[in-house]
């Protein structure tokens, strides 16, 4: 409970607020009584304005229409840049254990992240380049479904993500064991749906997702292009979302750049909060490179972090994989972290970097995934029109991003002639020009490998 001081200055806060937006902007009266008005300020923290309104017509009247003139205004009166965070009330905002179910044992929520390890929330360095994303991960780990939901963090490779997703993980387990948590990667819960769908047990599949109290999936971009599983999670989705339960999600780039979300979908992956992360700036860099040394018992001098730190700048993993190096370089060969060491270690992680080919079967599974068909359909001869169109782009994604002659291309595939994967690629050209949707869909493919 805020102390009445505070309830006196949210108050000034908010009456100044809305004497700047009508001074300031072109609404009426009667607009800024019937929606802005209807708002109520709650607490600010953390450079986030948090509001609550009775309906969610009424919020999404007021995000829409207002939402960025609303922000401004605050910004202005407070003196420094705030997001909005505006909560209908209309749903039941803190979450209750679903009741348990005898034939389905805890142990599935369980055990895609048992061990959550170092990912938590102490080992996780803060920067200005996460401070958001981090600060809306701990509040719903701390109260979950009680401000953001949908949390939906998005940023590049390597820049924690994951981490961010087991800390809440491992933070929840640990303040509320009763809840359900349902850790997945996106492709997990794929392959789960197709081998439902395979099996007849999407009853199952969905008595499975639809019992956990906070859903994760990470790398959610990875339903690009995959229609039918888009409208299997539109349903899980509204489902765990009206039941009062949280959902997070991450991925490599924001709802509206993906390209093949169904627009209901990408709308629901919008209503709750946004948060990137960005690469870390250097002090960032350097206190990571610390911790993870800390981690494994090793000590590196402050020149030498800085060092590491100013060679590579936009990948968090591939700072860590220098420290590993390092680290075994000691081990094996007794090394203590000095600057060559470093050098050597970040010289390995460069080649390494270069020679990590995407693999055809990585290419085969994702196109499988795709469009919901199997590993072994796409090798088969079948010519079943959705396994022949499945193979076809497949046959094109290897030759986009690998460049092997087709020849070689029939033969990885299990010996289709030439002249059909030459007859493949022209199709999937021909239908990439005239039909944007299939176009989107295989760009999509190409995008989520180079990942
Ligand atoms: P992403 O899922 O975004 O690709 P990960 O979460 O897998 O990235 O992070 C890659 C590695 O970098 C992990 O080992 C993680 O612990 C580490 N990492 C990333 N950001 C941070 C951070 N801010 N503090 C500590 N470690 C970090
Ligand atoms: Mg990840």
């Amino acid at each position: 409970m805020p102390g009445s001081e505070s309830i006196h200055s949210l108050y000034q806060v908010w009456v100044y607020t809305m004497q700047y937006l009508q001074d300031n902007y072109d609404i009426s009266e009667a607009a800024i009584d019937m929606w802005i008005g209807s708002l109520s300020l709650k607490t600010i923290d953390n450079g986030i304005v948090h509001l609550e309104v009775n309906t969610d017509f009424q919020k999404n009247i007021i995000e829409q229409q207002y939402g960025e003139r609303l922000r401004e205004s605050f910004s202005h009166v407070l003196g420094f840049d705030v997001r909005l965070n505006i909560i209908s009330t209309e749903r039941k905002p803190v979450i209750e254990p679903a009741p348990a179910d005898d034939n389905f044992g805890s142990d599935y929520f369980f055990n895609r992240t048992a061990e959550t390890g170092e990912y938590t929330f102490a080992n996780f360095i803060v920067g200005a380049s996460n401070r958001f994303a981090h600060a809306a991960s701990i509040s719903v780990a701390t109260q979950p479904a009680g401000h953001y939901n949908p949390l939906f963090i998005y940023g590049g490779s390597g820049l924690g993500k994951t981490h961010l997703l087991y800390a809440i993980c491992a933070s929840i387990r640990e303040k509320n064991p009763q809840f359900r948590v349902l850790y997945t990667k996106c492709e997990e819960m794929t392959n789960d749906f197709i081998k439902a769908l395979g099996n007849g047990t999407i009853d199952e599949f969905r008595k499975q997702y639809r019992q956990a109290d906070i859903l994760l999936v990470d790398d959610i971009q990875f339903l690009a292009g995959k229609k039918q599983t888009q409208e299997e999670f539109f349903h899980t989705f509204d489902y765990l979302h009206n039941a009062g339960r949280q959902i997070v999600l991450t991925s490599d780039r924001p709802p509206r750049e993906i390209a093949t979300l169904e627009d209901r979908l990408r709308g629901r992956f919008e209503m709750g909060l946004l948060a990137d992360i960005q690469p870390p700036d250097l002090e960032t860099r350097i206190a990571i490179i610390k911790r993870k040394a800390y981690l494994l018992h090793m000590h590196i001098d402050d020149n030498v972090c800085e060092y590491i730190a100013t060679q590579r700048k936009t990948n968090v993993r591939q700072l860590e994989g220098v420290v590993k190096t390092m680290h075994a370089q000691y081990l094996i060969g007794g090394n203590s972290p000095t600057l060559s060491t470093a050098q050597n270690a970040i010289r390995d992680i460069r080649t390494n970097i270069q020679s990590t080919p995407i693999t055809i079967d990585r290419i085969i599974s994702e196109v499988s995934r795709t469009f919901n068909v199997t590993v072994e359909d796409i090798l088969s001869k079948s010519r079943t029109s959705q396994i022949a169109r499945a193979r076809q782009v497949a046959f094109f994604v290897v030759r986009s991003i690998t460049r092997l002659p087709q020849e070689q291309i029939g033969q990885k595939f299990g010996g289709f002639d030439h002249s059909t994967v030459l007859y493949s690629l022209r199709r999937v050209d021909e239908m990439m020009q005239t039909d944007p949707s299939f176009r989107d869909t295989v760009n999509d493919i190409i995008k989520n490998l180079s990942e």
